[in-house]
């Protein structure tokens, strides 16, 4: 799996930073999100499915 972000999409909520801050981070200048880690293993795999749904915007997806 990889995690894809679409930064038109983005609106700098900052909630998948929240849900999971080894995945994510905020650029400092816009806010925008930051994959910090494409493909996670192991507990991260839920982590990144729990951003995907917490996100205001459907900014982040997830590709098999
Ligand atoms: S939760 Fe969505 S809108 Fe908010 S920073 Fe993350 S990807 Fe962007």
């Amino acid at each position: 799996m990889k995690i894809v972000a679409d930064l038109s999409r983005c609106v700098g909520a900052g909630q998948c930073v929240l849900t999971e801050p080894a995945l994510f981070d905020q650029d400092p200048e816009d806010g925008t999100v930051v994959v910090l880690d494409e493909q996670p293993s192991g507990d991260l795999v839920r982590a990144a499915y729990d951003a995907v749904r917490v996100c205001p915007s459907q900014a982040l997806s997830i590709e098999e």
